[in-house]
């Protein structure tokens, strides 16, 4: 009897113990798959950690902290900015040079009666050159095609006079030079998606290559992906990026951006800004608001109009908005290699008085060149070589 009461306990014993490690193994197996399942005492901590409150009112310049991100040391060499409108003026010379070769075909007719003379104002009407540009133009042609007769070589006299209406005696240096202990400032401006950001990752580069030392602002920031973009561009070359949560303060975060900057004795600071169009009191308020507070640290050097070739008498009304708003030094005029319409540089020097400075051929890295007349206007008359 003892043995048997001494063989059913250990049956017993045996039986819940098998029972305990089944259970414990099917919990496991459980919590694997669906770890929300169990309401162990770490998965209850980390749910309770909330999300920080989103901030009721944007932060003030004086107590943001801006994430900064600093880039790894290993980073491209980029383009030297000085061949680079030669390597890109094939490019120039695919999308503008129609309108110089219908120029001097209309040029070389043997009679250069009123009808011709009409149809090289159309064609340079057509490729954005401007009313008063394109009269002056025409003026000096008749003028000297006259005075000079048979001797005169069409496409000479085109050319002076082409290379005379884009202007050559412009400067069109920027100015991005360290002085008294603080960086340059260039602000970029412009209508969202006329390619701004990516100008400001660009232009990063063009500086990079002289090695000088860059600092961006991403202080477009109602746009979520620019604060993005503009840190991998950033990235790239070594430049560390400034950059605050979607909808806080563009000043703020210009403020902190031109902050680090100085303390990082850089040569000088590009800021991205928002370039929302709906009402002229409100950009000039954000824009005036931007400026004002990084002049609380050093003076903006630049503020350069981003404008897209492609959206031509658009382009030229986005030009005066922005010509009454802020003082813009000079323009940077992308996706030229997309439009036909490159007489639109020399219409939209006229409206603002300021040069066109660099130009946008592609969308590769290095395809922003600092402008040349001269091989502009052999790109024109469709001289690649
Ligand atoms: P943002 O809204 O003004 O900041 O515009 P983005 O910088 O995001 O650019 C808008 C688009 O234009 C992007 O797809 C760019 O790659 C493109 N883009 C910018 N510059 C050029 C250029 O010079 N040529 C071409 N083809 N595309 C460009």
């Amino acid at each position: 009897m003892v043995r048997v009461g001494e063989f059913l306990y250990l049956i017993i014993v045996i039986a819940v113990v098998v029972v305990a490690i089944i259970a414990g193994l099917v919990t496991t197996t459980l919590r694997r798959r669906h770890p929300e399942a169990g309401p162990g005492p770490q998965e209850t901590e980390v749910r309770e950690e909330a999300p920080p409150p989103r901030a009721e009112t944007q932060p003030t310049v004086e107590d943001t902290e801006m994430p900064v991100v600093t880039p790894a040391p290993t980073v491209e060499r980029p383009e030297a900015p000085a061949g680079r409108l030669v390597r890109l003026r094939e490019r120039l010379s695919r999308s503008q040079g129609a309108l110089g070769r219908g120029l001097l075909a209309l040029l070389s007719r043997e009679q250069l009666d009123e009808e011709t003379w009409e149809d090289i104002e159309d064609t340079l009407l057509t490729a954005d050159v401007g009313v008063k540009p394109t009269q002056e133009l025409v003026e000096h042609l008749r003028t000297r095609l006259r005075v000079e007769g048979a001797g005169a070589s069409p496409r000479e006299v085109l050319r002076e006079e082409l290379l005379n209406l884009v202007d050559p005696t412009m400067d069109r240096s920027i100015d991005v030079e360290r002085r008294n202990g603080v960086p340059g400032v260039v602000l970029l401006v412009g209508v969202n998606g006329t390619g701004k950001t990516t100008t400001v990752g660009k232009l990063a580069r063009v500086l990079v290559a002289e090695d000088k030392q860059v600092v961006l602002g991403a202080a477009d920031t109602f746009r979520a992906a620019a604060a993005e973009q503009l840190a991998t561009w950033g990235e790239r070359v070594g430049a560390p990026a400034v950059r605050g949560p979607e909808g806080s303060d563009p000043a703020s975060v210009a403020y902190e951006a031109v902050k680090h900057g100085v303390e990082r004795e850089a040569d000088v600071v590009l800021v991205d800004t928002a370039g929302r169009l709906q009402n002229k009191a409100g950009l000039m308020d954000e824009l005036g608001k931007v400026k004002r507070v990084i002049e609380k640290q050093a003076p903006v050097t630049e503020v350069l109009l981003v404008l897209d070739a492609t959206t031509g008498q658009n382009g030229m009304i986005q030009a005066r908005v922005f010509r009454e708003v802020v003082d813009v030094t000079g323009i940077v005029l992308t996706k030229l290699d997309g439009s036909a319409k490159g007489g639109i540089v020399v219409a939209v020097q006229r409206e603002l008085g300021v040069p066109v400075k660099f130009v946008g051929l592609g969308e590769g890295p290095d395809d922003l060149a600092p402008f040349d007349p001269d091989t502009f206007v052999d790109a024109l008359l469709g001289e690649s070589t």
